[in-house]
């Protein structure tokens, strides 16, 4: 095994999304920088807590590693090119023109896949940063609570963040964005789960342009440890936001599609994305035959962890080990 992880140092994937159908992932962020420390973050708590846009990586690396890619998994079925990864996008100020050279790059072959932003919505205030998602086909940012105590507890924002203004920026974007917006909110039991945050948060969704709005749960191990809102305050949430004229879908579901290996040179580049993206034991499973190395010297790579989650196991890579 080599001492040294190879190959792709932005794109990852394709893997199985639950909103997005096979995702190749872009991470636009050094690991864990993000405006927020969510409870039920996968990543880990926040390492590098910031408001402030940077050009993290040389931009045309971060293109020509696209390209390459697209290249690579010519023919396979890449529904979504997606920026997201492991820290909030946005704050990456090369996306805008990141993001349209991907564009370009898929049009040049022969995929259909689309472009889309996930972001944790805390910038949406800024002029810069809407402009940058113009050109995207989907954004999906999210929203866990529409009070400023709750925001605090489950997103542990930035100090400099308020709540309001992330409002008005999202509803600014809504006004102005023409592609499709998937509203994305994170049920955490004894969180935001409870009637009264429902309604406040289906009131605020209520004056947002949102063609959809995804009801999610920790499905896969968080970085604390908190519970997934029950069957009951899913439904109750589901009632609450359609009574609020919002198309709601629950998606509360371990990823069941496929991770596409053949994007990837080694084991060792497979085994990466496990930072972000932690596989179920039949996905290691397969990567073990895809790659004719047994299983239990992946199982014993430096870095990789087994945690159980809702009654799954889960393998997470842990970039801090070096291999
Ligand atoms: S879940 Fe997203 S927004 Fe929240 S801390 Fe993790 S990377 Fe940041």
């Amino acid at each position: 095994m080599s001492k040294r992880m190879s190959g792709l140092k932005y794109v990852y994937g394709p893997v199985p999304s639950r909103r997005l159908g096979s995702s190749l992932g872009v991470n636009l962020t050094p690991f864990k920088t993000c405006s927020y420390s969510c409870v039920y973050c996968q990543l880990g708590p926040t390492t590098c807590k910031t408001v402030e846009r940077k050009s993290f990586f040389p931009k045309n690396e971060v293109v020509e590693e696209i390209e390459r890619v697209l290249d690579r998994v010519e023919g396979a079925e890449v529904d979504y090119l997606t920026f997201a990864g492991e820290g909030e996008p946005t704050l990456n100020s090369d996306l805008g023109w990141i993001a349209e050279k991907a564009r370009s790059a898929i049009e040049s072959t022969s995929s259909n896949a689309k472009v889309a932003v996930i972001t944790n919505s805390s910038l949406l205030w800024r002029r810069d940063v809407r402009e940058d998602l113009m050109s995207v086909d989907a954004c999906l940012p999210s929203l866990d609570a529409a009070s400023e105590s709750i925001f605090r507890r489950v997103n542990r924002p930035h100090r400099s963040l308020a709540l309001d203004r992330i409002l008005e920026g999202l509803a600014e974007f809504g006004d102005e964005y023409e592609g499709e917006v998937m509203l994305e909110v994170m049920l955490v039991k004894g969180y935001n789960d409870s009637e009264e945050e429902l309604e406040k948060i289906a009131s605020a969704v209520s004056e947002l342009r949102v063609d959809k709005l995804h009801i999610l749960t920790p499905v896969r191990p968080p970085a604390s440890n908190v519970e997934p809102a029950d069957a009951k305050a899913i439904m109750l949430a589901v009632e609450v936001f359609e009574g609020a004229g919002v198309k709601t879908s629950v998606i509360d579901f371990p990823e069941c599609g496929e991770f596409d290996f053949r994007a990837f040179s080694s084991v060792e580049e497979a085994v990466k994305i496990m930072s972000r993206h932690p596989m179920q034991e039949e996905q290691l499973e397969k990567l073990s035959l895809h790659f004719g190395v047994d299983l239990e010297k992946i199982r014993a790579i430096p870095g990789v962890v087994e945690k159980e989650f809702r009654g799954k196991k889960y393998y997470i890579y842990t970039p801090d080990s070096k291999f």
